[in-house]
């Protein structure tokens, strides 16, 4: 074969490659805009996205602004106000810094970008698209920048091809809005999509407020918050984290910020996972927000085009502040384990005439519990009550047990979802559907998972624009509720697996886990002995489908020592 000539590529050709690298997708877009307007100062930031960014991206930023005189340099390649020499590099304060930003952005698409700073009377726009870049032209425009993109890809069919549906694309963009505003609680932010209003985070003075909104109303009373760092460490970590029993099926939930900007780092996911170690369930993740306030000169940022990942020169201090900050905060909250052995000094009144319940049969022989103790020969099982609306105790002539009432109703759920699966009559037809409003992303989950919903015996019909309407459920097990929305954000989530096996077992089980009983759950003694009675009866009764214990068993030899007896 003859060598083919080496040639100097044309400047087009470098600006298309060098932009590819910047601008993947138009979250990207999003990505390059919004940090612009963080570095600005901005304290509100409105995204605003029509088909999914395919049509039109536009953030508009109350920040400083570009003076006139320099809108048109701000295109250029390689031009940035954040850096000055070579040496600033390793005291990076800023999130960019690369001055390829607006450049790759309008390698990509048309971009019009209006700025006016505080001391100008009157803005400036200029409009941008591959190499042309315009003049720009006075006209009235409010303090701050905004930047307005269209056509993302019409000069790159190639990879407009790569995009997905407008929903996909606009479900990263709301992720990831949503997960680079945990870092920055005191900017507010607004999201819209083809017009219409999705989501808006007002600016908060606790971080914790802003971790709400994002995760949920749950967040609050499930985050534990890292202790303060010592005065003097160069490695500052603060943050949340979840606490035990309010993890989650997937590593979507761990944020990392280092110096204000959002990394992917597997150095600080390996740092939380040690600091988590035994509080961690298999397959199950803690939640939370770790931020990280580092030296400049101690962390690279600039081994990644989109930043997203860095290098920490003295990684094993970071390494041990965070696993010692995730640590210490969950050791402060671990339940008591094992009986205390301890007396103590004081009982609680008791009270006279307890309840006990209609009672369920121990199997003949119950298989090893966890714990490594046998139950004994069969004989009568009473229930006791709940501890903390949470935990079903109940007791025969050996010892207690203490069961989860949530897992052990996943379980039970999750045999009778398997047990029906695939059936036509599978399932139970709801007598008044309910109609359940959906996002974006959960409508594509959905979609995406439909004919899996259904042959599980979930049926739902579209009903209006985001309504959905519920036909059926599964049948053969007592369902508390159905959180349509919840079993699509699980499902939906990024490292969920999308097919085979994995796939299936996780629907069934994120099925389950959405329509059973929950922790904090007033239940009769009437409700705890039937749950019982169907747990025991299960194929596997000592686990959840997430791999958790259902129960623990405290038999007599273990109460006799923690009294001083063996
Ligand atoms: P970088 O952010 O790496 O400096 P960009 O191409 O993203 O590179 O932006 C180039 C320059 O344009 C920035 O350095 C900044 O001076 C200016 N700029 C861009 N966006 C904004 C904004 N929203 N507000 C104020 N200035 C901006
Ligand atoms: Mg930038």
């Amino acid at each position: 074969m003859q060598p083919r000539p080496i040639r100097q590529l044309d400047a087009a050709t470098i600006a298309q490659i060098a932009a590819g690298e910047v601008i993947e997708r138009p979250v990207s877009v999003v990505k390059e805009l919004v940090e612009n307007s963080l570095d600005a100062g901005a304290t509100a930031i409105a995204v605003d996205v029509v088909d999914g960014g395919r049509i039109s991206i536009a953030v508009t930023d109350d920040g400083a602004g570009i003076a006139r005189d320099q809108l048109t340099r701000a295109f250029a390649r390689h031009a940035t106000s954040k850096l000055d020499a070579a040496e600033d590099l390793f005291a990076i304060r800023t999130l960019g810094f690369r001055g390829e930003g607006l450049a790759s952005i309008a390698a990509a698409g048309a971009v019009e970008l209006t700025s006016r700073t505080a001391e100008a009377q009157l803005g400036a726009r200029v409009e941008a698209h591959g190499a042309r870049i315009g003049d720009p032209v006075a006209i009235a425009a409010p303090p701050g920048t905004k930047a307005v993109v269209r056509d993302l890809f019409a000069l790159t069919p190639a990879r407009r091809e790569f995009l997905k549906s407008a929903r996909a694309e606009f479900s990263r963009i709301s992720a990831f809005l949503s997960r680079i505003a945990l870092g920055w609680p005191a900017v507010s932010f607004a999201l819209r999509h083809d017009g219409k209003e999705v989501w808006t985070l007002p600016a908060v003075r606790n971080a914790v407020d802003r971790l709400e909104m994002v995760f949920g109303r749950d967040a609050r009373g499930s985050l534990t918050e890292l202790p303060a760092a010592r005065d003097g460490a160069l490695t500052r970590v603060t943050g949340y984290v979840s606490k035990p029993g309010n993890d989650r099926p997937t590593r979507d939930g761990q944020v990392f910020f280092v110096n204000g900007r959002l990394v992917r780092s597997p150095a600080l996911s390996a740092a939380w996972l040690a600091g988590t170690g035994s509080f961690a369930m298999t397959g199950r993740y803690p939640y939370g927000v770790v931020v990280l306030e580092v030296p400049p000169d101690a962390v690279d940022v600039n081994v990644h085009p989109t930043k997203i990942e860095v290098r920490f020169a003295r990684g094993n201090e970071v390494f041990d502040a965070v696993r010692l900050a995730v640590a210490t905060a969950l050791r402060a909250t671990e339940p008591v384990r094992q009986v205390p052995a301890v007396a103590f000094s004081q009982i609680p009144e008791l009270r006279s005439g307890h309840y006990i319940a209609g009672v369920g049969h121990a199997a003949q022989e119950l298989p090893e519990l966890r714990s490594g103790h046998y139950v004994g020969t069969a004989n009568e099982v009473r229930i006791y009550g709940q501890i903390d609306q949470t935990f079903i105790v109940a007791g025969d002539a050996g010892g207690l047990f203490i069961i989860d009432q949530h897992a052990a109703h996943e379980r039970v759920a999750y045999e009778a979802i398997l047990g029906h699966e695939g059936q036509s009559e599978s399932g139970a037809p709801l007598l008044f559907p309910t109609v359940v409003e959906l996002t974006d992303a959960q409508a594509t989950v959905l979609h995406e998972n439909l004919d899996a919903l259904v042959h599980a015996g979930v049926v739902v019909e579209p009903f209006g624009e985001r309504a959905f309407r519920l036909r059926s459920l599964p049948g053969g097990y007592e369902k508390r509720r159905f959180d349509l929305a919840g079993v699509l954000d699980d499902l939906g989530s990024e490292d969920a697996p999308r097919e085979g096996v994995a796939h299936r077992n996780r629907l069934l089980a994120t099925i389950a886990c959405h329509s059973v009983v929950r922790a904090h759950e007033p239940l009769s003694l009437q409700e705890q002995s039937v749950l019982y009675d169907r747990l025991i009866a299960c194929d596997d009764p000592h686990t959840c489908p997430h791999g958790r214990p259902t129960m623990l068993r405290i038999d007599a030899a273990s109460l006799a020592k923690a009294f001083g007896r063996a």
